[in-house]
This record gives C-alpha cells, sequence and structure tokens, in this order.
C-alpha cells in the first residue's frame, strides 16, 4: 500500500483545486443564499471530466481509479459543500447502471452525466423507511410488459433537476429485503412527481426532493441488474458511496481547517495575534491531525474498493470517521472565529452547517457502527 499520491493523482488534485478556488469558491455563497442548483457549473466541470470521473471512457468518463475518484470529491467538497458536491453527486446512481445496467442504459445515460448535461438521482429512502431500507414500502406491480410503481421517496439528491433517476421497489413485497429491485425511470414522464426540499440545514446549492411516484410505468427491460436482487446490489453500491462521504467530510474538514489557519493569523487579541495563543495553536494541531487522519482512512478505503475483503469494513470505518472528525473540526473553526464565525460573512459557518449531513446519508454513524461490528464477526 502506497501513502503517497502518483505524479498523476497530484495532477489531478491541483487540477481541481484551481477550478474549485477559481470557480466555485468565489460564487459558493450566492447560490447557498438562492438555495440555486448550480448547473452552469456542473457543464463547466465536466470540461473538465470532473463529473461522475469514474465512468469509462468509453462512455464519457475519465476512468479515474478510486483514489483519484475520492480526491476529486474531497477538492469539490474543499472549494464548497453546497456547489462542488452538486458536482460531486451529479454521479450518485452511476455506479449501479455500470455494475449492473444493461448496454443500453449505459450508452443513453452514462455520456449525459458526464457530460454535465444532467445529473442522476437514486430513491432508495422514503418518509418512513430510511435507515431500514428493507422495510421500504414503495411496490412495483408487474403489468404486461411493464411494472407499475407506486410510493413517495424522502430525501432524494438532485430528485427534482435529473433526467434519470433509479427507483428502489418490492416487487415481490412478500419476500422483505429479497423483494426489491432497481427499475431505470427518465424523470419526464407521467407519475414521477418531485417536490425540491428547500428548508435544508446545510448544502443548501445541492437538490434534494420528495418523489411521488404515482402509478409510474416502467418498461420490464428498465430493471437494473436482476429482479428482486436489488437489495443485494444495493449493498454493493453503498461502498463506493460510502468512501465518497468519507472524502466529502475531509474536504469540508480541510477547507474550515485553512479558513481558521488564515482568521488565526489575521485576528488579534491582547496586542497578539490568536494564532500565537498556545490555546489556538493546539486546537488548529487537533483539528489538522484529525484531517489527516480521516484522509489516510479515506485514501485506504478507497483503495480497498479495487478489491478485497475489506471493502465494506474500510468504507463504514473511513465513513463514520471522517464525517464524525468533520463535525468537530468545522465547530472548532467556528470557535476559532469567535463572534465572526457565527455569521455569514465567514465561509466556516457555512461549512459548519454543510458539514452535518455527512454523518446522516449513506448511513447514519449509528449505522456504519453496526455494519462495522457485523463485519468483524
Ligand atoms: C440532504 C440529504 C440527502 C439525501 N440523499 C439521499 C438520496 O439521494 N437517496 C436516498 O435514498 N436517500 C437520501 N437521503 C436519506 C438518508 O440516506 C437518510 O436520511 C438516512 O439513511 C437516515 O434515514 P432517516 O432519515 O429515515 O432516519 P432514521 O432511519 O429514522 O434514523 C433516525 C435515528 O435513529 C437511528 N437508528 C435507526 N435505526 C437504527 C438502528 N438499527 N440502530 C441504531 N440506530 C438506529 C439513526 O442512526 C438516526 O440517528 C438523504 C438525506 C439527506 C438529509
Amino acid at each position: 500500500m502506497s501513502f503517497r499520491l502518483t505524479a498523476e493523482q497530484a495532477a489531478i488534485r491541483e487540477a481541481v483545486r484551481s477550478f474549485g478556488d477559481e470557480e466555485i469558491r468565489p460564487v459558493a455563497s450566492a447560490y447557498e443564499d438562492d438555495e440555486r442548483y448550480p448547473a452552469a457549473l456542473l457543464e463547466a466541470a465536466a470540461e473538465l471530466d470532473l463529473v461522475a470521473p469514474h465512468v469509462p471512457e468509453a462512455y464519457g468518463g475519465a476512468g479515474t481509479d478510486p483514489v483519484s475518484t475520492v480526491l476529486i470529491t474531497e477538492e469539490l467538497w474543499r472549494a464548497d459543500p453546497g456547489v462542488g458536491g452538486s458536482i460531486s453527486a451529479a454521479d450518485f446512481g452511476t455506479g449501479m447502471i455500470l455494475e449492473y445496467g444493461d448496454e443500453w442504459m449505459k450508452e443513453k445515460w452514462l455520456p449525459k452525466i458526464t457530460a454535465g448535461e444532467t445529473p442522476i438521482a437514486t430513491g432508495i429512502s422514503e418518509p418512513a423507511h430510511g435507515s431500514n431500507v428493507a422495510g421500504m414500502e414503495t411496490t412495483a406491480e408487474k403489468d404486461g410488459g411493464d411494472y407499475v410503481i407506486n410510493g413517495t421517496k424522502m430525501w432524494i439528491t438532485n430528485g427534482s433537476v435529473a433526467d434519470v433517476a433509479i427507483i428502489m421497489a418490492k416487487s415481490s413485497p412478500e419476500e422483505g429485503h429479497a423483494g426489491i429491485t432497481a427499475f431505470l425511470t427518465p424523470t419526464d414522464v407521467d407519475g414521477y412527481d418531485a417536490t425540491r426540499i428547500d428548508n435544508k440545514l446545510g448544502i443548501r446549492a445541492q437538490d434534494t426532493a420528495e418523489i411521488v411516484l404515482d402509478d409510474l410505468r416502467v418498461p420490464e427491460g428498465n430493471v437494473v441488474g436482476e429482479l428482486d436482487r436489488g437489495f443485494y446490489q444495493l449493498m454493493e453500491f453503498f461502498a463506493p458511496a460510502r468512501v465518497d462521504v468519507a472524502g466529502q467530510a475531509v474536504g469540508v474538514a480541510q477547507a474550515a481547517l485553512e479558513e481558521a489557519l488564515d482568521y488565526a493569523g489575521e485576528r488579534e487579541q491582547f496586542d497578539q495575534k490568536i494564532g500565537e495563543f498556545q490555546a489556538i495553536r493546539h486546537k488548529i494541531a487537533g483539528m489538522a491531525t484529525d484531517v489527516e487522519a480521516a484522509r489516510s482512512l479515506a485514501y485506504r478505503a478507497a483503495e480497498a474498493l479495487s478489491g478485497g475483503e475489506e471493502a465494506t469494513r474500510l468504507a463504514s470505518m473511513a465513513k463514520l470517521f471522517a464525517s464524525e472528525r468533520a463535525v468537530e473540526v468545522t465547530d472548532e473553526a467556528v470557535q476559532v472565529h469567535g463572534g465572526a464565525g457565527y455569521v455569514s460573512d465567514h465561509h466556516v459557518e457555512r461549512f459548519y452547517r454543510d458539514a452535518r449531513i455527512t454523518k446522516i446519508y449513506d448511513g447514519t454513524s449509528e449505522i456504519q457502527k453496526s455494519i462495522i461490528a457485523d463485519e468483524l464477526g
């Protein structure tokens, strides 16, 4: 295992960092204030191969390795979790298509996603069933050559801006988790009705929606993977998704650390820079150590995605550790800013709110601990 980035990975980091500093950070607050989805920036990022970069070149992606992929997410979140996060989340579902989808699904949708023409959404969670994925109530009933889907999906990233979505539904409700299937559907069809959720704590530029599925008709050829195997496919899909969240957490924590360092070097109290007080120096040392530890675990988990039995355990560990540290580090960054950290004049106020989501989605911290314990036997 290498703890050094390759020259190519380092170059990717630099390229994303420049894009983030020049194109994302200056407009981040405006998108956040307006709760506006950054469609134009998605296209600009796509020109640099930053949208769904892991998708193979044959389908318009860059075919990045898992460490490069998490690096890109980290840097996009370092720039801004709302705007950069919208870019990195545009691929939330491409893994399912790549791994299990038919060739026509890949040819039709992946080039549009990698080109930044549309993000993809994946509907798993429901109002009454989040952590308990197997409890979902959305049904898919066979009717001739179609499935007819009914139910409500909740908190769906890209739900109201995506042209395409993967919907998880019970095709054999009596079978519990063994009766769930993944369906691919365009969103401009009757029966798909998305309402944007616009009162989020953070990542406000990101699109999150409630989706009502009312007799949504999906041809049987739109089953992604195998009928009734959706739950098992999801379990595979979650490992890279959780490593991605670890990258998000590292990115926002790094951003907060940098803001704290800058502020500590400028702000004076008692006739000296606050960064000269040992209390602040120790705070920053702790923050930096947490970020570095989280980063190491995130990259290690990313490497494990290439194969091996450790992938599930390390992905959950990375997600758990990085997200918990991100919440603490952003909190400390607010503290370093004093009162100035409590208002939106400084980026840390936003980062503090943005970081919180990483402990919740793609499986809460509590669920990650259960997975880790199960994996340990
Ligand atoms: C901004 C945002 C974006 C999201 N994007 C998507 C998306 O694109 N697609 C999608 O499908 N979902 C998405 N989600 C949903 C997200 O994955 C769920 O919110 C999350 O899985 C938790 O489910 P829940 O909200 O129903 O909480 P609940 O499951 O009701 O959990 C409430 C609390 O109980 C705890 N708990 C529950 N079960 C257990 C248990 N067995 N042991 C210990 N503690 C437990 C939880 O850890 C949590 O603390 C998103 C959510 C948000 C907020």
